[in-house]
């Protein structure tokens, strides 16, 4: 039976790529996350694939996965980086990254983290609001430097996905309202410390559709021909991230698709001479990493079946977050015979919130070994140590090798630095 390229059964057992799960869950215990290197490969290649032939930059959103192994993986591919924040800036330096192919996006870049990818050479700085122009502007200025800008506007489109995950309507925090762009463009090409080189967007996430994408690209062309007229030359054009994944049965949205659509309206325009930037996260990794686990006891109230397994809200947060599927598969396929149940299964954390899925039909027993699929984006990333519960390992597998790429927390360590009066 097929899961996924990449997670198959074969004799009955759950793997990735030739490696077995239950020889990882045995050899380094659960709760566990198993990525697969081919899945970030062929993930890669989708997006290498759209883009051939075309300036095409593709920076990978790494708040979706920023383990060094997929940093590094990425990076050997060709990839540049979306950041947000200055410790991603420090993370993606450690595998080394080339600086001229990272933008900084996020609503609330402090100077320091301005200095640090000053500091760098980044490609861009994806600003979000006057206020941050003016920070850029004098942190800029102080260092003697002149800081690449791109406006992330706000086209205020509908992305059709979750409240959470929206991010382009007018009613959220993120980017410029489209039709101030003009006169902030205006005033940051007027700054000695500033190049304005790019326009910016990006919309949402987990979006399945195209027109979303069209929508918002034919503002932004808009835009581009008026500050043309300004005399304000965009070098790139960033259309974000968002490309959705395949969690349960979702028709998906492709790389070249995209980028097919994209370069018609560019052409039309007379506008294909500018560079495509996308920025997607979740679709390089979603798919490439799956979250197991051990069920640790069978529940059964009048009102419901309870799987409590071993993992929680705080080693998965979006289910609770979200309200976000993901696909559960029992590791070994159950005997013919196993009766199935309809089961919650959740965590072992004092929060009715900790729930990792609800309503499942599963035929188990204790001690099971569960995997959650669809578990290598926003999973281990959104990770806490929530009732002092140590985050699971990660794992890469590569064929039939596999390696720790990040060893499971021990419990001295999660206090270690603390002190008592
Ligand atoms: C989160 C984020 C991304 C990545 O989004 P995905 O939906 O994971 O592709 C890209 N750009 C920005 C600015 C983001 O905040």
């Amino acid at each position: 039976m097929t899961v996924s390229p990449h997670f198959n059964f074969k004799q009955g057992v759950l793997h990735a790529e030739g490696v077995p799960l239950t020889l990882l869950a045995d050899e380094f215990g659960t709760p566990l996350y198993v990525y697969s290197r081919q899945a970030l490969n062929d993930a890669w290649q989708s997006y290498a694939d759209a883009a051939a032939g075309r300036n095409v930059l593709v920076c990978f959103g790494m708040k979706a996965n920023s383990n060094l192994a997929v940093l590094n993986e990425f990076r050997k591919l060709g990839a540049g980086f979306d950041i947000v924040s200055g410790g991603e800036l420090a993370r993606v330096m450690a595998v080394g990254a080339d600086p001229a192919k990272i933008v900084f996006s996020g609503v609330g870049k402090q100077a320091w983290e301005m200095r640090a990818a000053l500091d760098a050479g980044v490609k861009c700085f994806n600003v979000e609001s006057e206020p941050e122009l003016e920070r850029l502007a004098q942190v800029a200025a102080e260092m003697g430097k002149v800081a690449p800008v791109s406006l992330r506007v706000n086209p205020d489109v509908d992305a059709q996905t979750h409240p959470y995950i929206s991010t382009g309507l007018k009613e959220n925090k993120f980017g410029i309202a489209i039709q101030d762009a003009p006169a902030v463009y205006a005033r940051a090409s007027a700054m000695p410390s500033l190049k304005v080189v790019g326009l910016d967007c990006h919309i949402g996430s987990q979006i399945t559709q195209v027109s979303p994408y069209l929508d918002a690209l034919d503002k932004l062309l808009v835009l581009v021909r008026t500050l043309q007229s300004q005399g304000i030359a965009i070098e790139h054009l960033d259309l974000g991230g968002g490309i959705g994944i395949r969690y349960t049965d979702e028709t998906l949205l492709s790389p070249s698709a995209l980028l097919n659509q994209v370069y018609a309206r560019l052409h039309q325009e007379q506008l294909s001479d500018l560079q495509i930037v996308l920025e997607p996260g979740r679709s390089l990794v979603g798919n490439a990493g799956v979250l197991l686990t051990r069920v640790e006891y069978l529940k059964h109230t009048e009102a419901r079946n309870f799987a409590i397994v071993d993992a929680a809200m705080n080693d998965l947060l979006r289910p609770t977050l979200y309200d976000a599927w993901h696909d559960v598969e029992p590791v070994q396929q159950p005997a013919e015979s196993a009766q199935a149940q309809t089961y919650d299964v959740v965590g072992p954390i004092c929060e009715s919130g900790d729930w990792l899925a609800k309503a499942r039909t599963l035929a188990l027993k204790q001690g099971d070994l569960l995997a959650i699929m669809s578990a290598g984006a926003y999973a281990f990333t959104m990770a806490s140590q929530y009732n002092t519960r140590p985050r699971p390992a990660e794992v890469m597998v590569d064929g039939t090798a596999f390696h720790v790429v990040r060893p499971r927390e021990a419990l001295a360590d999660l206090f270690a630095s603390e002190r008592t009066l």
